[in-house]
């Protein structure tokens, strides 16, 4: 298969079946969350598409919403392990219930770094939200408390995810021909 020029070995998961669990998850957050002060903090890029489809499914909670950009992968497939904050939250979350919303969790390096950062701010409740999670790859614990699909090991693309910036706005998720990429 090939979209956009890209070598897609597989679709790992159609777009139906991901508005489907994202409308599910959306109702369990909003069972949890009942009368706490709700901000849903996304992790730039990744995570844009997933939390946009989150928030439109909890269109009747007051919600607020901020953003952090950490540094990522560029053009490789795999985490080197340092994490810088390339843009921080506009607003301060102190006594804020915080849900922070990942688009997938790989070695947990990343969001380890998040946790502590925003930790430290004294938010009333810290909390994971993740649509994918490759826990095969787990390097460093992290507690994930939704979880949208767990997934085998393999680099994936489209719903926010990227290849080197590319292919976020494929509306599925697909697994790369891990022939075809550049050598790490
Ligand atoms: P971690 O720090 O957990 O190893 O990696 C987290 C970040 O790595 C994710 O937010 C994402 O940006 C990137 N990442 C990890 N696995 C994949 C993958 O399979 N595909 C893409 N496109 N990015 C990934």
């Amino acid at each position: 298969m090939s979209f956009q020029g890209l070598d897609v070995k597989e679709i790992v998961i159609d777009h139906e079946t991901l508005s489907v669990r994202i409308r599910e998850m959306a109702m369990q957050i909003k069972q949890d969350y009942q009368g706490k002060r709700l901000k849903l903090i996304c992790i730039l890029k990744g995570a844009v598409f997933f939390m946009v489809e989150l928030a439109k499914s909890l269109s009747d909670v007051s919600l607020t919403m901020d953003f952090m950009d950490v540094t990522s992968y560029g053009a490789s497939t795999t985490s080197c392990g340092e994490v810088r904050i390339l843009k921080d939250l506009d607003e301060p979350i102190e006594n804020d219930d915080v849900l922070l919303i990942e688009d997938i969790v790989d070695s947990g390096l990343t969001l380890r770094f998040i946790l502590k950062q925003l930790a430290g701010r004294n938010p009333a409740s810290l909390k994971i939200c993740t649509l994918l999670d490759k826990p095969s790859r787990r390097l460093v614990e992290v507690p994930i408390d939704y979880c949208g699909f767990a997934i085998p090991d393999s680099f994936v693309v489209g719903y926010g995810l990227d290849f080197d910036q590319r292919y976020r706005n494929l509306p599925f998720i697909a697994a790369l021909d891990e022939s075809k990429l550049p050598p790490e």
